[in-house]
This record gives structure tokens, C-alpha cells and sequence, in this order.
């Protein structure tokens, strides 16, 4: 039988008042686990791009990393961390954004992407797009060009999207 997004979904384990009161935690662990389910996640992340046809794909910190390095392998494409500040060993870049009770940075290396190159960014999960907004600043900052932003799960009620202005975003299952 084939794999849907459907089957997708119902993997996608809700944990409420995680990591505190009142939010909702899409927990991913039950789509990695399943040698299916995680594949076929790759697959339509991946699935509007060929092999060759992006440089780079740019993983946010931490859960976008696992999907972010499947996907680069599927697309024959090198694999970028965008990490919490203080991770990265050599020179970086670092972009603030606010969250809801104050502010985070993330990072990329200095060095990371050419001018030019085409890139497909990736995490777990959309929300408010805070953390994607800070990633697409720190990719452009280097003279990428976002192909798309690609997520395993959107959270619509937050209006991640609308932050991303002028890139094109792609999420697989949506609350
Ligand atoms: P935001 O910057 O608000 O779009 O938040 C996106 C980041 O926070 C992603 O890297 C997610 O992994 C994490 N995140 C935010 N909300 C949730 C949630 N309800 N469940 C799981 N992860 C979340």
C-alpha cells in the first residue's frame, strides 16, 4: 500500500504542555522511526527538485538537521548547519530574531555557501518563522538564492509563511 501524507500525519505524535504550559509539541520521532514514513518524507520534501539541481540544503538547529542531510544525499547536494549561536567552530554570521518572551541567534559559517548558490532550506515545523526568517537572512547574507523552504509540518494558525516573503514554502502536513 502506498505511503501518504495521511499516514504522515497520524504518525506525528502531539505531546501538549511541552516543553511547558500550553504548547503543543509535534513531536517527529514516531516518522523517523518508520523506515517508510521517513523516506517517503524525504521523498516529497525533495520531489520538485532533481538530482543536481540544488547546491546546498540548509538545516535548522536541531530537528532540521535529520531531514535536511537525508534530503541533500537524495539531491546530491552539500548540507548546511544553521546553528543556536555559539556551535559553530569557525568565523560566523549571526541573525537575531524575537520569540515570543525575548530573542534567540542563530548562525552559519562565513564561508559556508558561494554567491549564487541555489539553495533548499529545511526544518521539522513552521510556526511563527521566526527561526526560517533568521536562517533566510543568514543564506541570503552569503549570497544565496532559496529555491524554496521546505517543512515537514506547518503550523497555518501562526502565520510562519508570511514572514518569508518572496520565497516559496512548501510544508507536508498543516494544523
Ligand atoms: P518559529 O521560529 O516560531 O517558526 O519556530 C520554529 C522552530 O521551533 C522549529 O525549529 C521547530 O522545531 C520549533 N517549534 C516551534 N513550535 C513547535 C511545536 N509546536 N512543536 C515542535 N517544534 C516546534
Amino acid at each position: 500500500m502506498q505511503t501518504t501524507v495521511a499516514d504522515l500525519e497520524r504518525a506525528i505524535r502531539n505531546v501538549p504542555d511541552f516543553p511547558k504550559p500550553g504548547i503543543q509539541f509535534k513531536d517527529i520521532t514516531p516518522v523517523l522511526a518508520d523506515a517508510k514514513l521517513f523516506s517517503v518524507a524525504i521523498d516529497l520534501l525533495t520531489e520538485r527538485f532533481k538530482p543536481g539541481s540544488v547546491d546546498a540544503v540548509v538545516g535548522i538547529d536541531a530537528r532540521g538537521f535529520i531531514f535536511a542531510a537525508a534530503a541533500a544525499v537524495k539531491l546530491q547536494a552539500g548540507f548546511i548547519p544553521v546553528r543556536k549561536k555559539g556551535k559553530l567552530p569557525y568565523d560566523t554570521f549571526e541573525q537575531d530574531y524575537a520569540l515570543e518572551y525575548g530573542h534567540a541567534t542563530v548562525a552559519i559559517h562565513t564561508d559556508a555557501l558561494k554567491p549564487g548558490s541555489r539553495v533548499l532550506l529545511v526544518d521539522d515545523l513552521l510556526a511563527t518563522g521566526g527561526t526560517s526568517a533568521a536562517a533566510v537572512a543568514l543564506v541570503q547574507k552569503l549570497g544565496g538564492v532559496i529555491l524554496e523552504a521546505g517543512f515537514l509540518i506547518e503550523l497555518k494558525f501562526l502565520n510562519g509563511r508570511e514572514k518569508l516573503v518572496g520565497i516559496p514554502v512548501r510544508s507536508l502536513v498543516a494544523y
